[in-house]
């Protein structure tokens, strides 16, 4: 089993897991929405006059099942969009996440200490993804240290350092592999080299990833049945 956890491509095909991700406008309809996906406001297409009406929509649709991720969502420096109102948006999304306790996919560009601060100054438990990972070293270590996951993609095949280091030290559990927006890369290839990076074997790291992936997914399940279970008598007392 292959999870491309976050592609903007509609793949089917068995033994995979696609979790396409699509952009929120006014217009997106749930029965236009695959079979599992990722929905957020992208920074890049967000229109400062019509997003507040974009994103009640993402508030209707993220209830749905098939929505596992609340994301691509985040934060560019490389944009137009007044960083303040970025950090505005980004601010709905994690509520949204924390409300439905789905987790949360992040575009990061240049901001990595806006998006940590957010991190603190929101307390939030779910879990932030950052996908698209390549950035230095020090980023990195510092994104561990206050939880973050990571998604990699296109950059593990390079050979620049970092990110090879990156992926080759990860601890289990706090990495899910992508192909993004790249057609002429494949899932299959990026395992193959994660593997290869990790020296593990691929059946070793799909076993590895599908748990993850069940980890960082489930959550509003497991919450609703941990809810459930305190508030059921306690027999021994
Ligand atoms: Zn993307």
């Amino acid at each position: 089993m292959f999870i491309d956890f976050h592609t903007h491509r509609d793949r089917q095909c068995q033994n995979l897991v696609n979790l396409q991700t699509l952009h929120v406008n006014v217009d997106l309809q749930a029965k236009s929405l695959p079979p599992t996906c990722s929905l957020g406001l992208h920074p890049w297409f967000t229109d400062i006059s019509s997003w507040e009406d974009a994103y009640k929509n993402l508030e209707i649709l993220a209830n749905l099942p098939k929505v596992l991720a609340i994301g691509e969502c985040g934060l560019d420096r490389n944009i137009d969009l007044p960083m303040e109102l970025q950090i505005i948006i980004l601010q709905r999304h994690i509520e949204l996440a924390e409300t439905l306790q789905k987790p949360l996919v992040i575009h990061c560009v240049r901001a990595f200490s806006e998006l940590i601060a957010l991190k603190k100054t929101t307390k939030s438990v779910i879990p932030w993804i950052v996908h698209g990972f390549h950035k230095k070293t020090e980023v990195f270590q510092q994104l561990l240290e206050h939880n973050f996951y990571f998604s990699f993609g296109a950059a593990i095949l390079s050979d620049r350092a970092p990110v090879v280091q990156a992926i080759a030290t990860i601890p289990q559990g706090r990495f899910l592999l992508e192909t993004d927006d790249r057609d002429d890369i494949s899932i299959e290839q990026i395992y193959d080299r994660a593997a290869a990076l990790r020296q593990v074997s691929l059946v070793t790291l799909q076993s590895q990833l599908v748990e993850t992936y069940h980890q960082l997914t489930s959550l509003s399940r497991i919450n609703r049945r941990i809810a459930t279970i305190h508030s059921e008598p306690n027999l021994t007392e």
